[in-house]
């Protein structure tokens, strides 16, 4: 007779009850299954706050700080760590994330490994929030590996050896400042511009005047016209950009379409596409969709995204906010899937409290930890 899986639960636990240690050996797993029988979750955060090692300056803000909210989820003593990153713009701060994470009770599950539901749930009280959100989904993911001893990398199935290299972010800024940091970025591959300012040929050249590595460029809606921004991307493929995120504002779908019918480069979505509804509108709008946890909720649906757009043959690149190891180690798992990685937060930022993934050569370098790869 066919065993059901609650049956043969039952059935490994009374042996293992039953049985000296000697004998018969107990995975680590079925420990985890035992011991935990009528534990609960428990989640708790705390705000903390990012202190940029330069002034960070894009085409919509400038600012020196990034407000964050570390999360923990315990569970039989052994803890995952979460964590929401909320620059100003975005419309997320300490304040809205202690009222949604206060909401947050997880202790009404009595499983972790209840992912989908769990985080279902997490994801219903309220429509916002989706960086407070991530805290949890990272918390319980990282949680989660560690009880089965795993880093979610291998959980998933991808390969540690094809994670993409990142890119290193050059804020605009004044021409001097600009090559003092590109000199400072040498072990990069890739460099990312960001432009959308009155300044994007100025900040461009003064790159190219210091180093010939492949740039990538970010307008953050910064230009307003389709024909000055087609203009602009054509001049941008001269200069061995490899593709251009957010031309126009996210409201203006028709332009940011013919573009994309008209470039010679890549345009990816980005403020455009904030989770795996949006990417299913945007799909004939954009070549690529940028993917961030702190977007879309967490690992758990940027997964599915990075599934849904390679299914449209779309382009995936892998970002991220200003954020600690924690985060950045978290999307890491998930960029041996991406076309294409910007994964630089922690690097910007003087107070890290975790170590985690390292970029190593200009490569995001995956450690072995469990769950989401950080070093305890
Ligand atoms: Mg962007």
């Amino acid at each position: 007779m066919k065993q059901n899986r609650k049956d043969f639960l039952k059935t490994g636990g009374l042996l293992v009850a039953g049985a000296s240690a000697a004998t018969i050996p107990v995975s680590s797993f079925a420990k985890n299954i035992i011991k935990s029988r009528g534990s609960k979750m428990k989640l708790s955060f705390k705000p903390y706050t990012l202190e940029l090692k330069h002034v960070f300056t894009v085409a919509v803000n400038s600012r020196k700080t990034t407000p964050v909210m570390l999360t923990e989820i315990e569970y039989d003593g052994i803890k995952g760590y979460g964590e929401a990153s909320m620059p100003p713009y975005l419309g997320e701060s300490q304040e809205t994330a202690t009222a949604f994470l206060s909401k947050v009770d997880l202790e009404q599950f009595d499983d972790p490994f209840q992912m989908e539901n769990i985080l279902s749930y997490v994801d219903s009280i309220d429509s916002k929030n989706t960086a407070a959100k991530a805290s949890v989904d990272i918390a319980l993911h990282d949680l989660v590996g560690k009880l089965l001893n795993q880093p979610w990398y291998k959980i998933w199935g991808y390969d540690k050896s094809k994670t993409p290299d990142t890119t290193f972010t050059i804020g605009i800024d004044t021409a001097e400042v600009v090559r003092q940091k590109v000199k400072e970025a040498a072990e990069f591959k890739v460099l990312k511009v960001k432009l959308g300012k009155d300044n994007d040929k100025e900040m461009i050249e003064t790159i190219r005047s210091v180093t010939d590595v492949p740039l990538t460029a970010d307008a953050n809606q910064g230009w307003k016209d389709k024909h000055q921004a087609l203009d602009m991307i054509n001049w941008l493929n001269e200069k061995n950009v490899l593709y251009v995120e957010q031309p126009l504002p996210k409201e203006m779908i028709e332009e940011n379409a013919w573009i994309t019918q008209n470039s010679p480069l890549p345009i990816l979505g980005d403020e455009s596409i904030q989770r795996l509804g949006d990417l299913i509108k945007m799909k004939d709008v954009y070549t690529g969709v940028v993917v961030k946890l702190m977007k879309c909720t967490g690992m758990r649906e940027a997964n599915k995204m990075i599934s849904l757009a390679h299914s449209f043959n779309m382009k995936v690149m892998l970002g991220c906010m200003t954020e600690t190891s924690c985060a950045i180690s978290a999307a890491s798992q998930l960029s041996p899937m991406a076309d294409w990685a910007d994964l630089d937060g922690a690097l910007l930022i003087k107070n890290d409290p975790f170590e985690g993934m390292k970029v190593i050569d200009g490569k995001v370098t995956l450690t072995d930890y469990p769950g989401i790869g950080l070093k305890s």
